[in-house]
């Protein structure tokens, strides 16, 4: 795999002093299969060199998988994870329901990362008309359902592919914690949103209690995570890009027996073993709910 590493300043507050190192790199390079920049794999437990801004508390990577060549190896990773799709696009479809009340039109909306298409699928039940995903990996886009598959660009998100176009809903699911600027994502959301549409994102919670339990053993250290939120630093971005009347609640995610076991803290050989068991017969569909440590924001243009 061809990446390169680059230093960067606060992805949030933009400074550039040299914040607290909450833990080392311990990338190697070797290890990594076409699966590292997959979603919901198997984790390798290899992250960056993360640091805590002194500033404005953000924890992110430096030096971190550089833009370009973090781009092309999402473009190539593979995919495997169409079913626990389907059941995160319906635990995100059940948050949004509850949101719709707020915003006045159900003309028009975005998926950024949108993956296999699973959430286009839940817009279209929730009555929206007008629907995009994009999506920079391919192997997702080519497992999506033919009737959403017209829906879906095989892009990184640009505001400027969207002049002229208007949103009642943005959403952003398990995706600012790749980007290497998650601002300029979220300003450039509200650039097309109409007054009064909401962007809604999903990230870990860095101060959830899984989170803070496993510390640096958590999946959610990830060489593909060059930032990690909390509750105060993802409203805080969202304050900076233009948003108004924030709200951040604690996601319940329901996925398969089998997805759980892959995030569980034991030796990767054994758990390897408990999957491929838990992937057989009638446990290959059984779904329990756990708060797994990631959070909902949502935020509305003025
Ligand atoms: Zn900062």
């Amino acid at each position: 795999m061809n990446l390169t590493w680059e230093s960067r300043s606060c992805p949030l507050c933009g400074s550039t002093a040299e914040g607290k190192v909450i833990v080392e790199s311990n990338v190697e390079l070797s290890r990594l299969t076409e699966f590292a920049f997959a979603s919901r794999k198997l984790p390798e437990y290899m992250h960056s060199r993360m640091v805590e801004c002194n500033v404005c508390g953000l924890l992110y990577g430096t030096p971190a998988v550089s833009s370009d060549s973090g781009l092309n190896a999402y473009r190539d990773a593979a995919f495997d994870s169409g079913q626990e799709s389907q059941f995160a696009a319906q635990t995100y479809a059940k948050l949004i329901a509850d949101q719709l009340n707020f915003i006045g039109s159900r003309e028009r909306a975005l998926d950024i990362g949108a993956g296999d298409g699973a959430f286009l699928e839940q817009l279209v039940q929730l009555g929206f008309r007008d629907i995009t995903g994009v999506e920079p990996s391919a192997a997702p886009i080519a497992c999506s359902k033919p009737h959403v598959r017209n829906m879906m660009r095989h892009d990184i998100f640009r505001a400027r592919d969207f002049e002229g176009q208007r949103f009642d809903l943005v959403t952003c699911f398990q995706v600012m914690e790749h980007l290497w600027n998650p601002g300029e994502l979220a300003r450039d959301v509200n650039s097309i949103l109409n007054p009064g549409g909401l962007f809604v994102t999903v990230t870990h919670n860095l101060r959830a209690f899984s989170a803070r339990l496993l510390g640096d053993k958590s999946p959610i250290f990830d060489i593909e995570h060059l930032q990690l939120f909390s509750e105060k630093t993802i409203r805080a971005l969202l304050q900076r890009s233009g948003f108004t009347d924030i709200r951040v609640m604690p996601v319940w995610n329901r996925y398969p027996i089998h997805y759980w076991m892959k995030l569980a803290p034991l030796p990767q050989n054994l758990k390897k073993g408990l999957i491929a068991v838990a992937r057989q017969g009638p446990l290959a569909s059984v779904a329990c709910s756990l708060p797994a440590g990631n959070m909902a924001a949502v935020a509305r243009k003025p």
